[in-house]
């Protein structure tokens, strides 16, 4: 092996470094199946806690969108809506997906809904739960963490459910950071064109989303997925780029039509 090559995977091992879709240095400590037991285990407790919807038109107009999403990401993906007037949606590593109905009640088409699945996928895809575990001195705790999903209350427990985002649920909110934020909104943005969802209607989303949380609830979705000044700007940034995954897209007969 080449000497330099030799340093390089060297120092990669000693700082467990690795790189996000958009091309980032992240710190990844945890393995990608620890984080998949994780979501997995989650995703089980909200299923055993919360109401599923029994509207099939809503539950329809989530699962084409999401399937569209998806396709573009490989893998099988569960994808439940949950009864809940509030405005959230997640995804979670091991490759689960919750919506919940309030959310689907404000949207005003399938390419806004598309904005939001996309953005969430991208967290998944870009590993952000396990970065945000990693960053917090999980490496003494990582296996600790795992099991820690399991009891969500207690302060392991907390500290890796709102790792994963999905903490509100339990008390506890972790924002996304900016650049966390920033990486997902492109990434979903790409997914969702690709896949056939007009990717302009994501500004509109992130609008009224915007608007939305402005009420007298605090909102869990905007609490976790803050926003910032420079969201809109950045997707106008990539919006080009966007447009043209799109026009590829309809132009081999990617198309979806989802309705609620
Ligand atoms: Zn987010």
């Amino acid at each position: 092996m080449p000497y330099k090559l030799f340093v390089v995977l060297f120092s990669c091992l000693l700082t467990a470094c690795a790189t996000s879709p958009t091309g980032r240095s992240q710190f990844i400590y945890m393995s990608d199946s620890e984080l998949d037991q994780m979501g997995l285990q989650a995703f089980d407790n909200l299923k055993a806690e919360k109401p599923q919807s029994k509207n099939s038109q809503y539950t329809n107009f989530v699962i084409c969108i999401a399937e569209a999403i998806t396709h573009e990401t490989g893998g099988d993906w569960e994808v439940i809506v949950f009864e809940d007037d509030s405005l959230n949606a997640f995804a979670l590593p091991g490759n689960k997906i919750g919506v919940h109905t309030g959310l689907i009640k404000l949207v005003d088409n399938q390419d806004q809904l598309a904005a939001v699945i996309g953005h969430e996928v991208g967290h998944v895809l870009a590993r952000h739960s396990n970065e945000r575990m990693s960053q917090k001195a999980a490496v003494s705790q990582g296996i600790g963490l795992v099991s820690a999903v399991g009891n969500p209350t207690s302060p392991l427990g907390q500290l890796a459910v709102s790792s994963l985002g999905i903490g509100a649920q339990y008390g506890i909110i972790l924002p996304f950071s900016r650049t966390h934020e920033s990486e997902a909104d492109i990434i979903g943005l790409d997914l969702m064109a690709k896949a056939g969802f007009d990717p302009r209607q994501s500004i509109n989303l992130w609008q009224k989303m915007d608007q939305a949380s402005k009420g007298q609830q605090p909102d869990e979705f905007m609490s976790t997925h803050p926003s910032h000044d420079t969201r809109i700007n950045e997707l106008s940034e990539h919006m080009p780029k966007a447009m043209q995954f799109y026009q590829q897209a309809q132009s081999i007969g990617k198309t979806p039509h989802c309705t609620k």
